[in-house]
């Protein structure tokens, strides 16, 4: 029986760790559904495509394809995977993915990708927007500066850990005031705070909830 295990919450949660460990536990698909956001938002930078310009991001997306294959991101079939995980895209990402144009393409994308068989998605709207009736949804938070610390440890960015913590309480606040689909726990999910936890405990306290019958 196919099932969607949804993984929400802000940057820095471990979400996207912690979701890729469930896919190769339970031998379910995982869609990062962050990589596509940055991937659009790659697609604006790169054309000089500015928050103001809504016209023109509009009517931009019917040119842009966004591929995930074996969990790289391909942007019109250019692997753009390391790419987007830059300070550039990082500071973007708000803007655009506050679009209700852009989310309405990426979101049917989504749920196209993740229609015929189990998977595990993260992000922010999984189990508010994307799959409302998931059979498993969980919402995952950290204080701003252990989420700012485990940024820093995956050496993508350049910024200082006070300037990370800054940037990621910047982006929660964008993310979760936007009108469409904003950073939002589903009332049925269930919140993990990790701030003291490892990522094998947070791993532990969501496998604990799902029936793993079905892994393989
Ligand atoms: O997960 P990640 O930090 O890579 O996501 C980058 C950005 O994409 C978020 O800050 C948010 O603005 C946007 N996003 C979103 N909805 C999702 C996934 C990501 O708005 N489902």
């Amino acid at each position: 029986m196919n099932y969607i295990i949804a993984i929400d919450g802000p940057s820095g949660s471990g979400k996207s760790t912690i979701a890729e460990k469930i896919s190769d536990i339970l031998g379910i698909e995982y869609l990062n559904t962050g990589s596509m956001y940055r991937a659009v938002t790659k697609y604006f930078l790169d054309r000089n495509i500015n928050e103001k310009n809504v016209e023109l991001i509009e009517k931009s997306l019917n040119d842009i394809e966004i591929k995930i294959v074996d969990g790289e991101v391909f942007l019109n079939g250019k692997n753009v995977s390391n790419e987007i995980r830059g300070d550039l895209v990082t500071k973007n990402v708000s803007w655009v993915s506050a679009n209700q144009k852009v989310r309405e393409k990426l979101v049917s994308l989504q749920r196209d990708i993740a229609k015929d068989t189990s998977f595990v998605l993260d992000g922010r709207d999984i189990g508010t927007v994307v799959f409302p009736d998931a059979k498993y949804k969980f919402f995952l938070t950290a204080s701003p500066r252990v989420r700012a610390i485990r940024r820093l440890e995956q050496n993508e960015s350049s910024l200082s850990v006070d300037e990370l913590e800054e940037s990621i309480i910047a982006r929660d606040k964008y993310d979760s005031s936007r009108k469409t689909s904003p950073l939002k726990r589903a009332e049925d999910a269930i919140l993990i705070d990790n701030s003291d936890m490892t990522i094998d405990e947070t791993l532990e306290a969501i496998i604990s909830k799902v029936d793993t019958s079905y892994a393989i």
